[in-house]
């Protein structure tokens, strides 16, 4: 048995919070590879140190004085280091550092420090082999993440080691400079490496047990999801659930390894676990609610649309010359309704309106703005009857219009548009439904 285990930013932020992680780490052995993510936040107006090396080097790129941001990021290492009470000296690392700031090694290089770092660190204290990131994950001239050879390297590099610690965020271009995943992206190394060692599961501790039902912002203490597919994750987080990386399910869903998402805080939780599939049942028919606000929709009308082959092409070629995305597109006999990000849309929407003028020739054109769209999720509605019928029913009675419904073939979610000002009531309704009442 062998598992990755990723401690995402304040898990780390202290060496109160290094001691905790230590504990899990040592507490079982199969814990072998450790992905840590640079120091993040001890409180609430503290700063992750991946911001701090980011605007330290801004201050480098632009010939101006670093030296007291980068005395304030010295400072949070040494911190840690005096807590957990080791005999590491960082200040050959800093000087190389501070050198490369000056010679202008890049942004990347710069953010992915906090990691390296951080990588150093917990190496010391578990007595475990450090891995730079950069001899082992790689990305190709174009910028890419290159699985292939990452895997190969990675896999060979790991089967020698017992216990390894490999720094999440960043990796190596073709020429050797360093090169980070968006932010977020220790999320991603973690599960790089889960595959490449092949181990059982992937655990990824942060500061929250696990996936919730819905937003704890909208809903008072949501219930936790115990076990979520690849696949409603893959809905729910880009309607907006943020708790991994996107990215990240990717590595390991090729290789049917296991997320467990755990709290550092609160070790005893099981937390989430995601998994390819499942026969478990989730407790309740649905698994999770997500949603976002700001969309406009964009309804096309034209009689006789229905018998024009390639008309929906002809308006969606609109959005493409534009460079625009679209989200949902929902059609009637003789309307076609696109709905698209209002920020993304807004500058440019006289240009896609004459475009579709010019491709499609409609009758009339409307633009809808500020709409939302919540997303229910669930593998338990294909197989349940009157789903539908139970979300409308609640939508009806906390006074919600809805706007749209789209209901995917493979029965995963519903999707409904609602105005922006209905989002929380609609968010409520649902779960109240589901959950609070089961009925
Ligand atoms: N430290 C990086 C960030 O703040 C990467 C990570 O924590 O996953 O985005």
């Amino acid at each position: 048995m062998a598992k990755v285990v990723k401690f995402g930013g304040s898990s780390l932020a202290s060496a109160e919070q290094f001691k905790k992680a230590g504990d899990i780490i040592r507490s079982d052995e199969s814990r072998k590879y450790v992905v840590p993510s640079a120091p993040g936040k001890r409180f609430q107006k503290d700063s992750k140190v991946t911001d701090m090396l980011y605007a330290c080097y801004d201050l480098a790129e632009r010939d101006c004085g670093f030296d007291e941001e980068l005395k304030a990021i010295k400072a949070r290492f040494q911190e840690i280091i005096d807590g957990l009470a080791l005999s590491l000296d960082l200040q050959d690392e800093f000087a190389l550092i501070e050198n490369n700031f000056k010679q202008k090694a890049g942004s990347n290089y710069a953010a992915s420090r906090g990691e390296y770092l951080n990588g150093i660190i917990m190496a010391a204290y578990l007595g475990f082999e450090f891995i730079d990131a950069a001899t082992v994950i790689f990305f190709d001239e174009g910028g890419s993440f290159d699985a292939d050879k990452t895997n190969r390297v990675l896999s060979a590099r790991l089967e020698k080691c017992q216990g390894a610690v490999i720094p999440g965020f960043y990796g190596a271009l073709p020429d050797g400079k360093v090169k980070t995943f968006s932010r977020g992206g220790s999320d991603v190394t973690g599960s790089i490496v889960a595959k490449a060692a092949k181990v059982d599961v992937y655990e990824n501790w942060t500061d929250v047990s696990g996936f919730l039902i819905a937003d704890p912002r909208i809903i008072d203490n949501p219930k936790g999801i115990d076990v979520i597919t690849y696949k409603e994750l893959r809905e729910l987080s880009y309607m907006g659930a943020t708790v991994l990386h996107e990215d990240a399910i990717f590595p390991v869903r090729q290789e049917g390894i296991p997320i467990n998402i755990r709290n550092t805080n609160a070790p005893k939780d099981n937390g989430t676990w995601i998994v390819g599939s499942t026969c478990q049942k989730s407790k309740y028919v649905i698994t999770g609610i997500a949603g976002k606000k700001g969309f406009c929709s964009v309804n096309i009308e034209k009689d006789m649309m229905n018998t024009e082959v390639g008309f929906g092409r002809k308006v969606l070629q609109a959005f493409e010359e534009n460079g625009i995305a679209f989200e949902h597109v929902p059609s009637g006999i003789d309307t076609l309704t696109v709905y698209v990000h209002q920020d993304e849309f807004m500058h440019k929407e006289q240009k896609v309106v004459a475009g579709i003028h010019r491709l499609a020739k409609p009758d009339a054109i409307e633009i809808e703005s500020d709409l939302a769209l919540v997303a229910v999720v669930g593998r338990g509605m294909k197989s349940t009857r009157g789903t539908a019928g139970r979300i409308f029913s609640a939508l009806a009675h906390a006074n919600v219009n809805v706007k749209m419904i789209d209901q995917g073939s493979s029965e995963l979610n519903i999707i409904i548009g609602v105005a922006n000002e209905d989002f929380e009531a609609a968010i409520k309704a649902i779960y109240d439904i589901f959950v609070l009442t089961k009925l």
